[in-house]
């Protein structure tokens, strides 16, 4: 079978998977690239999602072995946004004309079930936008409580779905453990996000197929693949970054494989490659999420360093990233951007929420 027919197929075995992500001569790539970017055309159309993240706490109770804001980097000055910091962040976005807050921050039990809750219900009473968790692993009563209060997506990466790298990364948790989160959340109705990093310390590209595949499991909402930078103060701080190309390649299949689901351009792909969201979103992306964290506290966010538009004034971001797109012929989405499975009648009930 040649590339053209395979890029055609429904369904690709695994060793399909791994041949499309080793792809390395340009004519190749390009034929890859492309076959995504038409399938991304239509399930998503040429809009763009614009997703506002607030990073409300850098304190995390967890030692991820990637990760800057891991509990035992003592280097950094933590931080916690007070609700009403939050609350006003989140109202500026919508203003913006953004209509996806998504609330970020290391496993910080500080943040406990009823502030999360209060900060959720006023956002929800003050904007019509859609409200993303991003916090990590919490107890199954807090995500429910935050589900009554009117969150309607989490976003949990799995990370890597080979068990015994997980447990490498992350002397304290299990990939069975971050799967029975995912399930869970999806079972009482949040939209669910997941996926990876590409370039993780001994991790190899039939990982990463795994990685593809265990998305298509959990028939995700949204998934992520964004490269692994070295972080200062972790243990693989003296790692190599993870590779631009491998990880346009991963979106690019991931959009073949999982077909109607959001797929961002991450912010750690542009921190590598200055054109990295433009790269993305021709191989597969629709999404595109910029940190709108005030100063101080963004510059003590530091999952990785150096992160894309870290100095830039957050409320000139939806313009600049306006031209970029339109420059290559997509769009601002106005609306909340929800999962591209939900019903006509899901649909209409989200929308009069
Ligand atoms: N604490 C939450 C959310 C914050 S971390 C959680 O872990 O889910 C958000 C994401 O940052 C993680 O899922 C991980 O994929 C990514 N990340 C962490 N360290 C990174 C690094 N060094 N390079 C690139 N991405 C990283
Ligand atoms: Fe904490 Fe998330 Fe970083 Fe792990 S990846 S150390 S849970 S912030």
């Amino acid at each position: 079978m040649n590339l053209h027919e395979l890029l055609h197929k429904d369904e690709l075995t695994r060793e399909e998977i791994v041949y499309l992500l080793s792809l390395k001569n340009e004519d190749d790539k390009n034929l890859l690239y492309t076959r995504a970017d038409e399938v991304r055309q239509f399930y998503c159309y040429d809009e763009v999602h614009l997703r506002g993240i607030i990073e409300i706490s850098n304190y995390c109770d967890q030692n991820c072995f990637y990760c800057g804001l891991r509990e035992a980097n003592l280097t950094l000055t933590r931080y916690r946004m007070s609700p009403e910091e939050v609350i006003a962040t989140a109202q500026m976005i919508t203003n913006l004309g953004i209509f996806t807050i998504v609330l970020q921050s290391g496993e910080d039990h500080g943040f406990d079930t009823d502030l999360i809750a209060y900060i959720i219900y006023s956002i929800k009473q003050q904007t019509n936008a859609a409200i993303t968790l991003s916090l990590g692993e919490r107890g199954f009563d807090e995500y429910r409580a935050w589900k009554i209060a009117g969150a309607d997506r989490y976003l949990l990466k799995h990370e890597t779905a080979n068990p015994k790298l997980y447990s490498l990364y992350h002397n304290k948790q299990k990939l069975s453990d971050r799967i029975e989160h995912l399930k869970f959340l999806k079972n009482i109705g949040y939209q669910i996000g997941s996926g990876n990093m590409i370039g993780l310390p001994m991790q190899t590209v039939e990982d990463i197929a795994d990685d593809i595949l265990l998305c298509k499991e959990f028939d995700l909402d949204m998934a992520a693949f964004g490269p692994f930078i070295p972080s200062p103060n972790t243990p693989y701080q003296s790692k190599n970054s993870g590779s631009v190309e491998l990880t346009l390649n991963t979106m690019a299949v991931a959009r073949l494989i999982l077909k109607n689901v959001h797929i961002p351009a991450t912010t750690a792909l542009a921190t590598l490659d200055e054109d990295g969201r433009i790269k993305g979103l021709n191989a597969g992306a629709n999404i595109i999420m910029p940190d709108f964290t005030p100063n101080p506290y963004r510059e003590q966010y530091q999952i990785y360093p150096d992160r894309k538009c870290l100095k830039d004034d957050p409320r000139k971001c939806r313009s600049c990233l306006q031209l970029q797109l339109e420059s290559i012929g997509r769009r601002v989405s106005s609306s909340r951007g929800d999962s591209l499975k939900l019903t006509p009648n899901e649909i209409i009930n989200w929308s009069f929420k």
